[in-house]
């Protein structure tokens, strides 16, 4: 019997969890989580009364042990983990889905008045505390779902802005468009950057003061490394965890996934952080299939889809023309806003000098309009399909 211990409710652990019971057929699994399981990502549907819990009765029909309590340590010499309630647990191979939170502002007198968006408590806090206007630091995908949950609780959710919405997966004609949509449903902006948080919203370095209830901060995460630090396994460039392309930290007998750790980026072959839900699910089934002996592994591209205020619908894949320079590829951009399928605005992002397809991002406002052509272009781009062979075909 291998015992497995799975450190984390959310998609990565319980992804574990389901393809371990899958692919392993001696393993006896445990899976330790602070929080009730739920899909992150649908946060925002939480005030129109969507039910976003996940279900554990399969998983436990199927013999997985589920225990509500922390971890708090990690003993690898003896290959146990200890629980807040002072359990014990031993494992044969732990694998570390914590997950990240939400990064704090640096240097920025008053973040302390700023609150994060990533937990079910997060939500319920901003419908209990009923706001009229939320201000949102920060330009991410996630910045975008507190302004619909602003939005959904009649609040009025000025975004604000350094250069551009999701600079890091969107073109720029496309961060431009997305504002443009996210105004008409009265979403608001403001440039620039924090200069202090005040109890009554935030003083930006123009000199513009954004009135708000509530300051959020969007900025991006922070790998939950407590555990893995502590223990001492190795870390890639001391912030995140470090794994081989199967999960595999330092320790051959703990596995570490999703927002917690690092991918190979496949197209790069370089080490990266993705912190999406999408990395989170592929690594559970390479962390499984680890588990199980088998050598086999799923690459990892960095893909979201993403819907906001229920109509505007994004994709975003792989490099961007800006971050492909910064990655030494040389990018060149095929319009293809408006064709078919293809979204009101998108560009298939290309290699020059092989022509191979490296990314993509899309916009469309019509329900799903643009999502087939987001999954041929992710095939596309994963079978180093040239660019001529995607948009002829
Ligand atoms: C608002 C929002 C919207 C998003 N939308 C998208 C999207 O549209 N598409 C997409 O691809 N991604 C999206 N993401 C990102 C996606 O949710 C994450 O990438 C994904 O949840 C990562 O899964 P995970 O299992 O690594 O971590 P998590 O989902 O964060 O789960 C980790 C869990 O481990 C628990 N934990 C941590 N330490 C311990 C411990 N010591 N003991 C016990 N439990 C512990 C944490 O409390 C948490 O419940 C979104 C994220 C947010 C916040």
């Amino acid at each position: 019997m291998r015992r497995v211990v799975i450190v984390g409710f959310g998609l990565g652990g319980m992804g574990t969890a389901r393809h371990t019971v899958e692919f392993v057929e001696d393993a006896k699994v445990a899976v330790i989580g602070d929080e009730k399981p739920y899909v992150r990502h649908k946060l925002r549907l939480i005030p129109s009364g969507e039910d976003i819990s996940v279900s554990t009765r399969h998983l436990e029909s199927d013999g997985v042990e589920f225990l509500e309590d922390h971890v708090i340590k990690v003993r690898r010499d003896q290959k146990e983990v200890e629980l807040r309630s002072g359990k014990r647990i031993k494992y044969d191979f732990l694998v570390l889905a914590t997950g990240a939170n939400p990064s704090s502002l640096r240097k920025v007198p008053g973040s302390e008045l700023t609150y994060g968006f990533r937990k079910k408590s997060d939500v319920d806090l901003l419908v209990d505390k009923n706001p009229s206007r939320v201000a949102i630091i920060g330009a991410s995908y996630v910045a975008l779902h507190i302004a619909d949950v602003a939005r959904s609780v009649g609040a009025e959710p000025v975004v604000i802005v350094r250069s551009r919405l999701i600079r890091r997966s969107l073109e720029p004609e496309i961060s431009a468009y997305l504002e443009e949509k996210l105004r008409e449903h009265g979403v608001k902006f403001a440039k620039g950057s924090p200069k202090e948080v005040k109890e009554n919203g935030v003083l930006l370095d123009s000199g513009d003061f954004v009135e708000a209830d509530m300051v959020y901060r969007a900025t991006g995460v922070s790998p939950e490394i407590t555990l893995a630090s502590k223990c001492g396994l190795d870390l890639h460039e001391g912030w995140v965890i470090n794994v081989d392309r199967q999960g595999r930290t330092s320790d051959p007998n703990v596995f570490a996934l999703g927002d917690a750790a690092i991918i190979h980026d496949p197209l790069t072959n370089k080490p990266e952080y993705a912190g999406i839900g999408t990395a989170a699910t592929i690594m559970s089934f390479n962390v499984a299939k680890a588990i199980s002996g088998s050598k086999m592994t799923l690459r990892i591209p960095r893909y979201q889809k993403d819907v906001f205020l229920r109509g505007i619908h994004m994709i975003s894949i792989g490099w961007t023309s800006p971050e492909a320079e910064k990655q030494g590829f040389n990018p060149e951009r095929v319009e293809m806003s408006g064709k078919p399928g293809w979204g009101e605005k998108s560009y298939v992002v290309y290699d020059k000098s092989t022509s191979q397809v490296i990314g993509f991002s899309g916009i469309a406002t019509e329900r799903n309009m643009i999502r087939e052509k987001g999954l041929e272009v992710l095939l596309a781009m994963l079978r180093r399909k040239k660019v001529g062979e995607l948009i002829s075909g």
